[in-house]
C-alpha cells in the first residue's frame, strides 16, 4: 500500500450497512488522509429499508425520512458515485457501473468503471417469489421506497373507489392479501389496518374501515414469524385478531392472478390489492461474479472477517452475505437482518484500520439483542437479548414498540450524531400535531 497513492476502498451499496459503514470511513479514514472512500449506489437518496411498510401502509412519508448521499458524503469526507454495480473485474481490480438516466430516459451519467484496492460489497436482497405464476404481473413487492409508495397510492385509490361504491349503495369491500407472514408481513399488516383507519377519518364518509377493508396474511408455514419463538407468534397472532386481520396459516400460494390468491390446498383468496412477502435472495448477478462463490440464494460467502472466500480484497456483509453464525449451529448463517448489517459496519469500520496498519482483521461476532416485531404506532412484540442470556424474554406493547424504534434511532445516529437527531426527534414530534396521521396523496 503505496505512501503516495491513498488506498482506494470502494463500497457498493449504501444501505443499512454500506452507509454507516461509509460515513465511519470517511471520518476515521478519508479526512485523515488515510484512505480514499467512496460509495456507490443506484439512488441519489437512501432511506432506511425497515422503515418501507410504514411507507407502504402511508404512516411515513419516505422523502422526509429520505437521506442525500452527495450530502452526507460531504458531510462524512467520502466520496458518493451513483450508478448500479453490474460487474467486477478481480484482476484489473474495477467494477463495472451501469449508466444514469433521469426520469425522461435522458442519460444523465455513462456507463463507468471503477477502480479499488479494497471492495466491500453490500447490495442487501430483494423478495423471492420462488418463480410463481402470477407474482411478477400482480404483486406489489416492499424492496424499494417506489415500490412501497406506488402499493400506498393503489391502497388509496381503493379505499376512495370503495367508499364512492359503498356511498352508491353498492359493494364497499376490499381485499388485502400479503403472503408471508414473516416480520415484514404482519407489521404491513398492522400497519394498513392502523392507516385505513386513520385515513376514513379524514373523508370516507360511507367506507367502514375495519369491516370494508379485509385484510389477509397468507403463510405456507404452520405458524406466523416462522423463525421467532412460538410465545411471540402466540402474543402477535392475539394482537392481529384484534386488529381483525384474518391470519391463513398452512397455505402455500401456487398462482395469482389479478382477483385472488389460490393455495395448494385449493383455496382462492380473493385479492383486490397484493403483496408478495415471503422470502428474500439476494440479486441474481452477484451469482458467480467473477468467480466469487455463492449460494443458491445468490448470498457471497463470506469468513468471519467477511472477506469473501476467495478473495481477501473483496468483502462483503448484509444481507447480500452468507456469513457463519457458528453459535447457532453447524453450517448455519446469519438472518438477513438490520441489526446484523448494523453490527459488521462497525466492525468493518475497525477491520478496514486494522488491514491498513497491515494488522490481522477481526472476527464477527454477532451479538443477538433480540428481535421486535412492530403491530403499529403504539405496539410491539418480541424477544430481547435472545442470544445473549441463553433465554429470550417476551416484551410487548409500547415499551416494546419504543425499542423497535430504538433500531432505526441507532442507525440516525450513526449517520448524523446524537444531538442532530435528537433535535429532529423533536421538530417531527412538534410537526407532527399539525400533519394528518396518514401520508393523503
Ligand atoms: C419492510 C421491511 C421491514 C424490515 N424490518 C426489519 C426490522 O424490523 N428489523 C430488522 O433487523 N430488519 C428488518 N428488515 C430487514 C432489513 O431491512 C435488512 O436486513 C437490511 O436493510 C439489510 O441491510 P443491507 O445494508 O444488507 O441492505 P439494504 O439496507 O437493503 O441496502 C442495500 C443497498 O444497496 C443498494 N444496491 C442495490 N443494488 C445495487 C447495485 N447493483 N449497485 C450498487 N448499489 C446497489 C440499494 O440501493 C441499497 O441502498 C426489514 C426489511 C423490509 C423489506
Amino acid at each position: 500500500m503505496a505512501a503516495s497513492t491513498p488506498h482506494r476502498i470502494l463500497i457498493v451499496g449504501g444501505g443499512a450497512g454500506g452507509l454507516p459503514l461509509a460515513a465511519a470511513l470517511g471520518e476515521r479514514l478519508a479526512r485523515r488522509g488515510l484512505a480514499e472512500v467512496t460509495l456507490v449506489d443506484p439512488y441519489p437518496t437512501h432511506v432506511w429499508k425497515p422503515l418501507l411498510h410504514e411507507v407502504a401502509a402511508g404512516r411515513m412519508d419516505a422523502d422526509s425520512h429520505g437521506v442525500d448521499y452527495p450530502a452526507i458524503a460531504h458531510r462524512h469526507g467520502f466520496r458518493f458515485r451513483q450508478g448500479a454495480m453490474t460487474g467486477l473485474d478481480r484482476a484489473a481490480r474495477t467494477i463495472r457501473v451501469g449508466a444514469v438516466f433521469d426520469d425522461e430516459g435522458t442519460e444523465v451519467l455513462p456507463e463507468r468503471s471503477l477502480a479499488y484496492d479494497t471492495l466491500v460489497i453490500a447490495v442487501g436482497s430483494e423478495s423471492n417469489d420462488f418463480g410463481v405464476p402470477g407474482v411478477a404481473a400482480h404483486a406489489i413487492k416492499l424492496d424499494t421506497p417506489p415500490q412501497a409508495e406506488r402499493f400506498h397510492r393503489r391502497l388509496l385509490a381503493a379505499s376512495v373507489r370503495a367508499d364512492l361504491r359503498k356511498g352508491e349503495g353498492g359493494d364497499g369491500t376490499v381485499c388485502v392479501a400479503i403472503i408471508g407472514a414473516g416480520a415484514t408481513g404482519v407489521e404491513l399488516a398492522a400497519e394498513i389496518r392502523h392507516s385505513t383507519r386513520a385515513h376514513a377519518t379524514y373523508g370516507l364518509d360511507h367506507l367502514d374501515p375495519e369491516r370494508d377493508i379485509r385484510i389477509a396474511l397468507i403463510e405456507a408455514a404452520p405458524r406466523i414469524l416462522p423463525p421467532l419463538s412460538e410465545k411471540i407468534a402466540a402474543a402477535a397472532t392475539e394482537l392481529l385478531a384484534a386488529l381483525r386481520v384474518d391470519v391463513h396459516t398452512g397455505e402455500r400460494v401456487v398462482e395469482v392472478t389479478g382477483e385472488e390468491v389460490r393455495t395448494a390446498s385449493g383455496r382462492r383468496l380473493p385479492a383486490d390489492l397484493l403483496v408478495w412477502a415471503a422470502g428474500i435472495k439476494a440479486p441474481a448477478w452477484l451469482a458467480g461474479l467473477d468467480g466469487l462463490e455463492t449460494n443458491r440464494a445468490n448470498q457471497l460467502l463470506v469468513r468471519q472477517t467477511l472477506q469473501s472466500t476467495r478473495d481477501p480484497d473483496v468483502f462483503a456483509f448484509g444481507d447480500c452475505a452468507a456469513c457463519p453464525w457458528p453459535q447457532s449451529g453447524p453450517g448455519a448463517i446469519l438472518p438477513p437482518r438490520a441489526q446484523v448489517a448494523h453490527q459488521q459496519a462497525t466492525l468493518l469500520a475497525k477491520s478496514m484500520r486494522a488491514r491498513l496498519a497491515g494488522r490481522p482483521l477481526p472476527a464477527f461476532r454477532f451479538r443477538d439483542y433480540g428481535s421486535l416485531v412492530s403491530l403499529g404506532e403504539l405496539s410491539a412484540v418480541g424477544s430481547l437479548m435472545g442470544g445473549l442470556i441463553g433465554g429470550s424474554l417476551l416484551v410487548q406493547g409500547l415499551i416494546a414498540r419504543w425499542m423497535y424504534a430504538s433500531l432505526y434511532k441507532m442507525h440516525q445516529v450513526a449517520l448524523h450524531g446524537v444531538a442532530l437527531v435528537a433535535f429532529d426527534t423533536v421538530g417531527r414530534t412538534l410537526r407532527g400535531g399539525l400533519e394528518p396521521r396518514v401520508k393523503l396523496h
